[in-house]
């Protein structure tokens, strides 16, 4: 569809709110990340509780050797070990918290859980498994079925371990293997450790004063209390219920608990922007006539239609750098205006309506999708707190408490997010040399692809920081699983033992993320959120690559023709 010929000032105009909002939210709260708080000890030690672990048993401690080990059990761990398998490697162990395979789909069970991004495209390995997910979105019980499905196809249950955390990761010179330590006494030694532990997957609650006060039930929505609120949420018919977060994760669950519970406050600091969620069950007749290898095909489309807009973008090489910033700009501001005008057609009192806009550029927060977040409002028994960029600052004994007025809650869900991105750095990983890969990230992060990095041989990073940012990631971490499987495939049938990416390899790499990084000052002008470092000042290398999907593809099979070259490979030293 055409869009309206507007003047400038008419985009200008919206671009100076913009900026109005995200300084008066910039200047609201604490600085950066400190506002929220992830270490769960003491009076907050029960928001990283597993409540899906029933009936854990007791073990023995492990001493053993394996070949690979997956730190965290994830679609990371999952689609990797497919490829492993797949080169004939047979002893792969993957370490994992919770109590099963599954990674995001493991811990958010909350009700509505469900994926954004098509099924046929964000499930990995259908062809392998021979399966098409029943719904063009899948809701989040199928997925993590899916997730087990893998496990067991691939044996990846006979080695692994679960309810044990990682809590260090150490190159042993003598013997030149990993040994990673765990909560449970293990001390694993592994050839090859691989970083799977997810980019959204440590809980964090914002550090709200007096919120350890409160003298009513609380849980993070990673940890949905199914016991409180009973299977089909019947326990909260007489409860009142209030909601801190109004990002992904909450717009999925507010309609929910519109529908049952006795009263819900939504309490916002920042909207989502809410588009129509396009869903439907899958076509059997489609399903049927799907050739084998038909998810591969998907996919391979996917990298070609990134090469054709670049090359649609190479043909409008006529136009200005700032002239095309300007139309992307101007495009994204329609874009968020038709957000406003959905609110307007489908919220019916005005004053909600307007608290419930979004003010900032498109994608400056994770865009979310969903056709019964906005209706909720329209429900006597669901109130909009909004916070006008505040934030909840204050909780007592009864409840969130803002402008002096107190929300009684029975229960109150903390729907305020994750770490972002930490991947490789939870737990204490010792390189070669004594180098700890904390000290080492903290002069910058360096690594190759964002998933080597110098020092720490055999040791891969999924879903970190340097790699390609994708909002399909299973599409990104399975070109990051068939890069390791490669790598480690090539490391044995070239007798070798370890595998080092060299210095100059890394600052090839350090300075292509750098080179594409901070082309535009967008980051800056965003509202603050995870995706800019909640309006912090980051160095240029500490943040994705943004050269483009396809670019990030290519540079790994390149790195991979040249592997002695970008690689230290070296037979086992006796
Ligand atoms: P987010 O980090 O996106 O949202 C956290 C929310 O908490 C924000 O709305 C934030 O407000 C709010 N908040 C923090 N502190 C306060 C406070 N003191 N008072 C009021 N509000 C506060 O976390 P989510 O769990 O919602 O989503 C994380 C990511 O997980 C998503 O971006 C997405 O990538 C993924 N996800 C995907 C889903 C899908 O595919 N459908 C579903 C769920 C999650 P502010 O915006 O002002 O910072």
């Amino acid at each position: 569809m055409a869009r309206p010929k507007r003047p400038q000032q008419y985009y200008d105009q919206i671009k100076d709110k913009f900026r109005e909002q995200r300084d008066l939210r910039l200047g609201y709260r604490p600085p950066g990340t400190d506002q929220y708080t992830s270490e769960f000890s003491g009076d907050l030690a029960k928001y990283a509780v597993d409540p899906y672990a029933t009936d854990v048993p007791s073990r023995e401690p492990l001493n053993d050797e394996v070949e690979v080990l997956f730190i965290g059990g994830g679609f990371s761990a999952l689609l990797t070990s497919a490829r492993l398998r797949e080169r004939g490697l047979e002893s792969i162990r993957i370490v994992e918290r919770g109590s099963d395979v599954g990674g995001t789909w493991y811990w958010n069970r909350y009700p509505g859980a469900a994926c954004d991004v098509v099924s046929y495209d964000y499930l990995p390995l259908l062809d392998e498994l021979d399966y098409v997910p029943v719904n063009h979105y899948s809701r989040g019980p199928e997925i993590f079925s899916h997730c087990q499905a893998i496990a067991h196809k691939y044996n990846l249950y006979d080695l692994a371990v679960f309810n044990t955390t990682v809590t260090e990761t150490r190159w042993d010179e003598t013997d030149q293997l990993w040994h990673v330590r765990t909560d449970q006494g293990d001390v694993m030694r592994a050839q090859f450790v691989i970083c799977a532990n997810g980019t959204l997957a440590k809980p964090k609650l914002s550090a709200i004063s007096g919120m350890q006060s409160f003298a009513g039930h609380s849980f993070h929505t990673s940890r949905w209390d199914y016991n409180y609120t009973g299977e089909n949420l019947e326990h909260l018919k007489d409860k009142v219920v209030g909601i801190i977060g109004t990002g992904a994760s909450a717009v999925q669950i507010v309609p929910e608990l519109a529908k049952v519970a006795k009263q819900v406050f939504v309490f916002q600091r920042t909207p989502s922007s809410i588009d129509v969620r396009d869903d439907w069950p899958t076509d059997p007749n489609w399903a049927r006539k799907l050739e084998p290898g038909w998810q591969q095909k998907r996919r391979a489309k996917v990298l070609a239609a990134v090469e054709n807009s670049l090359e649609k973008r190479a043909a409008k090489g006529a136009t200005s750098p700032e002239e095309k910033l300007k139309k992307q700009e101007n495009a994204n501001i329609d874009y968020m205006m038709r957000i406003h005008k959905r609110i307007d057609e489908i919220v019916d009192d005005p004053a909600t309506a307007d608290a419930l806009k979004p003010w900032y550029m498109f994608m400056c927060k994770r865009p979310c999708f969903h056709n019964e977040y906005l209706p909720s409002f329209n429900s006597p028994n669901v109130h909009l707190v909004d916070t006008k960029g505040h934030g909840i600052t204050e909780i007592n004994p009864k409840g969130p408490v803002f402008e002096g007025k107190e929300y009684a809650l029975d229960l109150l869900v903390y729907a305020t997010g994750f770490e972002v991105q930490q991947t490789g750095i939870y737990n204490n990983i010792v390189g070669a040399d004594g180098v700890n890969l904390q000290d080492k990230y903290a002069q910058g992060i360096r690594t190759l692809l964002g998933i080597h990095t110098a020092g720490f041989p055999n040791l891969f990073i999924m879903g970190g920081y340097q790699a390609s940012f994708q909002f399909n990631l299973t599409e990104m971490l399975q070109t990051q699983g068939d890069h390791i499987a490669a790598c480690i495939d090539y490391v044995r049938s070239n007798g070798h033992h370890t595998l080092d990416v060299t210095d100059e390899a890394e600052e090839w790499w350090v300075q292509n993320v750098i080179k594409h990084r901070g082309k535009t000052s967008r980051s800056e002008e965003c509202t603050p959120g995870y995706y800019n470092f909640e309006g912090n000042e980051q160095r240029r290398q500490d943040g994705n690559y943004n050269g483009g999907f396809r670019q990030y593809f290519e540079h790994q099979g390149e790195v991979r023709e040249k592997m002695e070259e970008n690689f230290h490979c070296v037979p086992k030293k006796n």
